[in-house]
């Protein structure tokens, strides 16, 4: 079986309830209709900006296989409750599906389609072996118990049968899923594979706990990523990481571990803001980006650090600080938000966070972006990692993890900033059109079957 076509599979694969190409999701007070869309616009705007050919683009406009369940879990006091949840395989042709499981009230079929494309052309701009993917269960998991939340996933994977697997599609956390939800997978998985076969399922998910096959450096790759590309664009702009300000929306796996990087390079951290609220420093020293992240972790948010001062979330948006870390979820810069920073870079931690006409604002203000395809790669890049270590039996070092992590980076970082200069693009037009012509340049080497 190939796993490297541009259509999901030619094996069928064991189906799920619901599951087609195409299914429609349901419409719900969260849906963002629009969001494949957009990403669809992007990469039309970035492949007419660099020449590519049509065909790319008429393959890249649909998901390759869209896998949509509808399972039942039993609740701790012996209800059923319905789940929805959805696994979105948009292209594979550098190598197999990636791409992360989000647990969010808000997940549509339109949301998961629009994050998995976004891996498709991370993995491309990074030039890593995988293609995208995404998934998602709609729900607000604060509102179950560990025990079910635990069931939730178990019977999701379940579900999803052999629509995942090490070498076809390879899950890892995103929001509110964590290095416990990948054991839990792997341990699903495993049980689903006949007993010779079950030394395989450790590869079938990355970011899990490192005494569990995951990765050392994995839990912090994403923030690592962000801090290592404002290094680079510090470097260019002749200014040290150290002497930057900054705030971050979003004190999470990715704002959190970006914050406490930052830290130990001196940056000040002037204003937080969450689903709990937000936050500023209340003196010049800033805020303690471990302290708040202990608080974060304990109490489900930033809203109450004591050490803080709470704010609205428009004044949190007027904070005046050199970096805005967005790393929470997608449509948070609108037209109006971006008018109200104060700021001389957006590190885009989270996928998307940015609207068209927000980013329109950005660029008229003359606001830098560094764009989530490139800025919030480090997790898949450290999945890679992960996936590679699984795979060959090894377990590398956290030095060398780092090390192999910024090589990357810093390479991907270099051919965006030479599209920028080749075509006089702006930064998130020019991170698509590297991917794109990494995609280009493999099916024109490899044609399209038949
Ligand atoms: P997380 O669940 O650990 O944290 C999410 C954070 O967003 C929390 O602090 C939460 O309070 C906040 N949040 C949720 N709704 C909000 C709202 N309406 N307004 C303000 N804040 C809100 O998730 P994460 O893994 O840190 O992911 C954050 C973003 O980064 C997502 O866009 C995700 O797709 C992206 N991302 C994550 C990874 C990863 O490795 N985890 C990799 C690449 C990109």
């Amino acid at each position: 079986m190939s796993t490297l076509t541009p259509t999901a599979s030619p094996t069928p694969r064991a189906c799920c309830a619901g599951s087609a190409s195409g299914v429609d999701s349901p419409r719900h007070p969260g849906d963002h209709p629009k969001l494949f869309e957009r990403v669809r616009a992007q990469m039309d705007l970035a492949a007419e900006a660099a020449g590519l050919a049509p065909e790319v683009r008429k393959i890249l406009a649909a998901p390759a296989c869209e896998v949509a369940v509808n399972f039942p879990v039993k609740m701790d006091d012996g209800r059923v409750e319905m789940f929805s949840g959805y696994r979105v395989q948009h292209n594979n042709v550098l190598g197999p599906f990636k791409g992360g499981i989000r647990y969010h009230p808000d997940v549509s079929l339109d949301e998961v389609r629009a994050l998995a494309a976004w891996m498709t052309i991370k993995c491309a701009l990074v030039d890593i072996p995988f293609g995208g993917g995404k998934g998602g269960v709609q729900v607000d998991p604060a509102t179950l118990s560990r025990r079910e939340v635990e069931r939730m996933t178990r019977r999701f994977v379940y579900a999803l049968g052999a629509n995942i697997g090490p070498g076809y599609d390879v899950p890892a956390p995103d929001v509110n899923t964590d290095a416990r939800t990948m054991a839990w997978i792997v341990d699903t998985y495993a049980a689903t594979l006949p007993p010779q076969e079950r030394y395989r399922a450790l590869a079938v998910v990355t970011g899990k706990p490192v005494s569990a096959g995951g990765s050392v450096g994995r839990e912090k790759a994403t923030g690592q990523g962000v801090v290592d590309l404002i290094d680079m664009w510090a470097a260019d702009h002749k200014v040290k990481v150290g002497d930057l300000s900054y705030t971050v929306q979003g004190f999470g796996k990715v704002g959190a571990w970006a914050a406490r990087i930052l830290k130990g390079k001196g940056a000040k951290l002037l204003a937080s803001q969450d689903v709990t609220g937000a936050i500023k420093a209340s003196g010049p020293a800033g805020l303690d980006a471990d302290a708040l992240a202990e608080h974060a972790k304990k109490t489900g948010g930033v809203a109450g650090f004591p050490a803080g001062q709470a704010i609205s979330k428009e004044a949190f948006f007027g904070v005046k600080a050199d970096v805005f870390i967005p790393a929470a979820l997608e449509n948070q810069i609108t037209e109006t938000t971006a008018r109200l920073l104060d700021v001389r870079l957006v590190a885009e931690g989270a996928n998307g966070p940015t609207t068209p006409e927000g980013d329109a604002v950005l660029r008229e203000r003359k606001i830098d972006v560094l764009p989530d395809v490139l800025c919030n790669a480090g997790g898949v890049i450290v999945s890679y990692f992960e996936w590679l270590q699984n795979r060959g039996g090894a377990a590398w070092s956290a030095a060398e993890v780092d090390r192999r992590l910024r090589e990357i980076l810093d390479r991907a970082y270099a051919r965006v900033k030479g599209m920028v200069a080749e075509k006089s693009l702006d930064w998130r037009t020019a991170a698509y059109a590297v991917a794109l012509r990494r995609i280009e340049e493999v099916y024109a080497e490899r044609g399209i079957f038949p």
